[in-house]
């Protein structure tokens, strides 16, 4: 694929305390801009300076949330290259959540170079401190200026880059997760798997009222029983019950996350038994009450790995493994991120 380069007319200046980074709140001096038209295809590649779009007020993604989008990282090595963590899962569960959200499927290969040669051009902003990597937030936004509900005819993909700072500063950290019983996230049939805004949209009153509890964020239930558990509001969970490491199904209603997918391939090398399945939260809270839950942590692109310490779930609060880090959480997150960050081999071919 052709792609054009436009250079920008003067460069920002790069972040110089990369402990105050925080997420998502600064931004590149490019982008990547690919452009749909039915007839057309995916057309007009371009690098080019970040900037405001310009958009009908109208456009039908402002309205009826037809937009789809992705998260991952680059990291940089100890001897200064940048690597990625399995990014062609990225643009495959892109095309997955296009496919449910009725928008044109990419060029996956074509998506990945348009990464690369973003990467190229912004090599400098990938941050060098420990912990520290470049976000990476590829999206797809249906721009039709029609209010008509039905999928539109002219998209745009555009991948920006954020400079972002260590999850954890002060080292892995126990948090603490609210059991929402009120609202419900997504349903079987809707749209959980899909990363799309409209999951998002859903989940921030329950976001909210754990905050209000001082919980830092929600294990969402089943949108029909509301009691098999599904997943946390950015990342998958985990439960460690007599020594097998168990997590929800992929049933259609949560994101099939790759830390998660990661997590199952590196606990099944190493031997551990490891099941995918229903999980009712009665069946937690029993675990709980016989001593046999022995872990429970959130895999995820952001933290890669979060030891849950406390577990509300309406008046009872669980307190898991006396609120300190698992041995099991601990080796994930040592492997995971050392792959990551090209500290030890990677023996499954997961870097890019
Ligand atoms: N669930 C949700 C709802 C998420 O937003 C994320 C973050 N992408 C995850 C799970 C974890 O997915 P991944 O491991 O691919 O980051």
């Amino acid at each position: 694929m052709e792609i054009k380069f436009e250079k920008a007319a003067s460069l920002k200046a790069k972040p110089t305390d990369e402990s105050a980074l925080g997420f998502g709140k600064i931004f590149t001096d490019y982008m990547f801009v690919m452009e749909y038209e039915t007839g057309k295809g995916w057309h007009n590649a371009r690098i080019t300076p970040f900037a405001d779009l310009s958009l009908s007020p109208a456009a039908m993604c402002l309205h009826y949330g037809q937009e789809v989008f992705e998260g991952m990282k680059a990291y940089r090595r100890a001897d200064g290259g940048i690597q990625l963590f399995r990014p062609r899962e990225n643009f495959k569960r892109l095309n997955q959540s296009n496919q449910r959200l009725v928008i044109p499927q990419i060029n996956e290969e074509d998506a990945l170079q348009g990464l690369e040669e973003l990467l190229k051009v912004e090599k400098d902003w990938v941050p060098h401190s420990k912990g520290a990597s470049l976000y990476i937030r590829p999206f797809i936004i249906a721009v039709d200026p029609f209010l008509g509900v039905h999928p539109g005819d002219k998209y745009l993909f555009i991948i920006i880059l954020s400079p972002s700072g260590a999850y954890y500063a002060s080292g892995l950290n126990p948090v603490n997760i609210y059991v929402e019983s009120k609202y419900v996230r997504a349903v079987r049939g809707g749209m959980g798997f899909a990363k799309t805004g409209g999951n998002y949209a859903a989940s921030l009153i329950g976001q909210d009222e754990a905050h209000k509890q001082n919980y830092s964020q929600v294990l969402w239930l089943d949108g029909v029983e509301q009691k098999y558990i599904e997943e946390v509001g950015a990342m998958n969970i985990f439960f460690v019950i007599d020594n097998e490491i168990v997590t929800p199904m992929l049933q259609g209603s949560i994101l099939p996350g790759i830390t998660r997918k990661s997590t199952i391939e590196l606990c099944k090398s190493w031997g551990m038994k490891v099941s995918e399945r229903r999980i009712d939260i009665q069946e937690i809270a029993d675990a709980y009450d016989a001593g046999k839950l022995q872990e429970v942590f959130g895999t995820g692109t952001a933290a890669v790995i979060s030891p849950v310490g406390h577990l509300k779930w309406n008046d009872k609060v669980m307190e898991i493994n006396d609120n300190k880090i698992g041995p099991i959480s601990q080796k994930l997150y040592d492997t995971m991120t050392g792959i990551q960050w090209g500290e030890i081999a990677d023996p499954f071919n997961w870097i890019e």
